[in-house]
């Protein structure tokens, strides 16, 4: 019969959004409340109502859905379900096993989201730096003549970060890395890309200039047009806003030292005022300051718009760490405390490596799913 759909429910796939904090799946009654609360959903096809049943109903394709990515998890809509079924939870929950989905190795998404793998997420680049550090004869306290190896040396005289790490061994580690985030990232919002334009009922057409659409997607989102909207937690947009540029400011510093180092030939420590320097404070402060604001707006609105799930937390926390052992490196480089400074700085570069190694599979993914899904959003004419 033409336009019958067959539909193949997936148990286990509802006791896993169940299990991950979807637990209140089940509670849906199909109210549609949540559809006509959300200011983000477009009034053709809207969101949650139709994802939540899909997630209730087993319909495992929901995770190749662009909508559940339109979502700012803004909470409006969870605050105002009468059957406390929290659908702004549920769709986070079926975006972490998207990103989980599109991952590879998915076993290192999983990994991300589950507390019992957290020491050895944190072993991996510690191990890594510390191997480089005992190739380097980094490793060892001076006794007389001899080189006792009992743990890290903590360089003598000025501080200067690149005599514990120099650049080219930071490079060595973190260039790589980079470079496999981003080839994870391409490889899964292609499939991503693909599967939104499979032929299949919910299809929507897409039409118009591919990179016209990204460019005026990408403004959109840059300066969070459609987030801002949101009500329950409308700081949350500001504030994510915040953390949005210090990325960007931070990733200038980055590109602009990797600059001076290999093409101009000019090594840090750079003068206290210079560009480059009141650019990564500036970068530093705003990323600081959005996550923050950030942790505690979770905090103030946990009972009405839900706490958020270990997942969420992993990678406000790596954040966090990323930008206060930043900070304190830096003072403490101030204030000439070498047996702080350095070992600060160590725990610096384990948690960068976190953010930028793991982005694949922790919550940071959304930046690659949500652009896609908004760019398809906006070339089906569904008002984006
Ligand atoms: S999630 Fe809540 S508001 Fe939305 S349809 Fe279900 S019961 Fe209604
Ligand atoms: S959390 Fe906010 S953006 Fe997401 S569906 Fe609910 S109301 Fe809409």
């Amino acid at each position: 019969m033409a336009g019958e759909i067959l539909i193949k429910p997936d148990l286990q796939f509802v006791k896993r959004v169940m299990a991950a904090g979807g637990d209140t799946v089940k509670k849906c009654y199909q109210c549609d409340t949540c559809s006509v609360v959300c200011n983000l959903t477009p009034d053709e096809k809207p969101f949650p109502r139709k994802e939540m049943l899909q997630a209730q109903w087993g319909l495992k394709e929901v995770l190749s859905a662009p909508d559940i990515w339109l979502c700012h998890q803004c909470s409006d809509c969870t605050v105002y379900c009468p059957r406390g079924a929290n659908p702004g939870e549920v769709l986070g929950v079926l975006r972490q096993m998207a990103i989980e989905k599109y991952a590879t190795p998915p076993l290192l998404a999983k990994a991300v989201g589950d507390p019992k793998f957290l020491p050895l997420l944190i072993a991996f680049p510690m191990l890594l730096l510390l191997f480089l550090l005992k190739i380097m004869g980094g490793m060892g306290i001076k006794v007389g003549e001899n080189l006792v190896h009992q743990g890290i040396a903590i360089p003598e005289g000025k501080i200067i970060f690149a005599k514990l790490f120099p650049t080219l061994a930071v490079d060595f580690i973190f260039v790589p890395a980079f470079f496999f985030a981003v080839a994870v990232l391409g490889k899964g919002v292609l499939a991503f890309w693909q599967d939104i334009n499979a032929p299949h009922p919910w299809r929507v057409k897409v039409e118009g200039n591919l990179v016209c659409n990204l460019i005026a997607t990408l403004k959109d989102i840059l300066f969070h047009n459609r987030f801002r909207t949101c009500e329950t937690t409308y700081t949350r947009a500001t504030n994510h806003l915040f953390l949005v540029f210090g990325f960007i400011f931070l990733l200038i510093v980055t590109t602009w030292g990797f600059i001076n180092e290999w093409v101009l030939h000019h090594d840090p420590p750079y003068f206290l005022l210079s560009p480059i320097k009141l650019l990564a404070m500036a970068g530093t402060a705003s990323l600081l300051y959005g996550i923050w604001n950030l942790i505690k707006e979770r905090q103030a609105n946990a009972e009405k718009a839900g706490y958020g799930s270990y997942y969420d937390w992993f990678l406000i926390y790596v954040i966090f760490v990323v930008g206060a052992t930043g900070l304190l490196a830096w003072l403490f480089r101030l204030m000439h405390l070498q047996i702080l400074a350095y070992p600060t700085y160590f725990l610096h570069l384990t948690a960068v490596f976190m953010l930028f190694f793991y982005a694949p599979y922790t919550k940071l993914a959304h930046f690659v799913y949500r652009t896609a899904a908004m760019l398809h959003a906006r070339m089906s004419g569904r008002g984006f």
